[in-house]
């Protein structure tokens, strides 16, 4: 007789165990079993709390969305694929066509596409202001603007948001204020407390912290805006993994102990840098010659983050000089990692600017942009020591 052949088809139930694990199980499953039709009836209509399919919703990123709900002082936060998931899901979940979006002119390369080349396909057209003036703002505002979106801290030129003044007029025109606090981070500010009624973030930066997921979350204060932003999340698939919000989870454990040690790195960073030969400009907020030093003291609370940008005068020859002198800072455009990274704008995230829209920047082809990290300061101080004389020298 034929036995049939032994495949382990049915799965195993999880061993039993009255002591239940410390850490957080990584849960790639991507459908729940219910009991019966009834149960599942009950855990739609929500008398009974259930997962069903992983794209609507997994334990994992629940766990993270509930921590990150706590650092930004939020509800019912959705954690999303990316950060550009997250921005997609608060676009395409709140605006129609016939809406107006009002962006900062310095947001994420991508962020100023998606509102600039995107969104205009779909009838939502945007207008770009210097949202360091909050009456440029309110010039740019029209009748049917919807939506305001801005960075507190900007991209690669650290300007601070006139977030106050912002957030009045945003209120004042029955637009919602969207914030990305992917720089300042809930460490520096809470957006949720200065007026913002929609906060997103790229988890990929300081939050998970190690430059090993890519991954969002958005969150809005009015329960019906989130249930919208929910919904496009799961309709458009915005999903994230389970193994990388498990590895989000772990990179926050540490969010704080990171931030704190990058930004007292950064603040020292910049008096070491500063009024150095072959150094033209230094940009760091905590610096008193910052042009919004006293804003982001407020706005901040003192907390001037990790972020700082840096000028050589000898230009594109000095940059080059000083990548190759010091491979061991990566020369890779993000951000918020454990070890200290040095993007070129002018090559990479602002490229594809003409040299004269850059110039208006402020960002020239001796301009690096520094993500502290948290190494020991004397390291830094070493390596940025070499690579400054390498700079000098390439300079002559
Ligand atoms: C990286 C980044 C984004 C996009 O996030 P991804 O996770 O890469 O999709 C958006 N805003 C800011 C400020 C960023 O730095």
């Amino acid at each position: 007789m034929k036995r049939p052949p032994d495949v382990p088809i049915r799965r195993d139930t999880l061993p039993e165990s009255v002591s239940r694990p410390v850490a957080t199980p990584i849960m790639p499953s991507v459908v729940y079993a219910s009991a019966s039709p009834d149960a599942l009836d009950a855990q739609y209509e929500g008398r009974a709390e259930g997962y069903t399919y992983a794209r609507e919703g997994h334990p994992n990123a629940d766990i993270l969305a509930r921590r990150i709900d706590a650092l930004e002082g939020a509800e019912g936060g959705v954690v999303t694929g990316s950060g550009m998931a997250a921005l997609s899901a608060v676009l395409f979940g709140l605006l129609s066509a016939g809406d107006h979006v009002v962006g900062g002119d310095q947001l994420y390369g991508r962020s100023l596409r998606l509102l600039g080349q995107d969104l205009p396909r779909f009838g939502i057209d945007a207008t770009f202001c210097d949202v360091t003036d909050a009456e440029a703002l309110r010039r740019a505002i029209t009748e049917r603007t919807r939506l305001v979106l801005v960075e507190v801290v900007s991209n690669p030129t650290l300007r601070i948001a006139d977030l106050e003044g912002i957030a009045a007029a945003a209120a004042e025109a029955g637009a919602l204020l969207v914030v990305d606090n992917t720089f300042a981070t809930p460490r520096g500010i809470r957006p949720f407390e200065w007026g913002a009624d929609i906060v997103f973030h790229s988890v990929t930066k300081l939050l998970a912290g190690h430059s090993d997921v890519t991954l969002g979350y958005v969150a809005a204060r009015d329960p019906e805006l989130r249930a919208r932003i929910r919904d496009h999340v799961v309709t458009a698939g915005l999903t994230p993994s389970p193994f990388d919000c498990w590895l989000a989870e772990r990179g926050l454990f540490t969010f704080d102990l990171r931030y704190d040690r990058a930004e007292a790195n950064a603040a020292h960073l910049a008096s070491f840098l500063k009024g150095r030969s072959g150094v033209s400009r230094v940009i760091y907020p905590g610096l008193p010659d910052h042009p919004e030093h006293a804003r982001a003291a407020r706005l901040l609370g003192g907390r001037f983050g990790n972020m700082l940008s840096l000028e050589l005068a000898g230009g594109r020859k000095a940059a080059n000089a000083f990548t190759e002198a010091v491979p061991e800072l990566s020369f890779a455009p993000t951000l918020g990692d454990v070890a200290t990274l040095v993007s070129h704008p002018a090559s990479s995230s602002h490229r594809a600017l003409t040299a004269e829209a850059r110039a208006a920047m402020g960002i020239s082809e001796g301009f690096l942009r520094i993500s502290v990290g948290i190494e020991p300061i004397e390291m830094l101080e070493a390596e940025f020591e070499r690579g400054l004389r390498a700079a000098a020298r390439a300079s002559g």
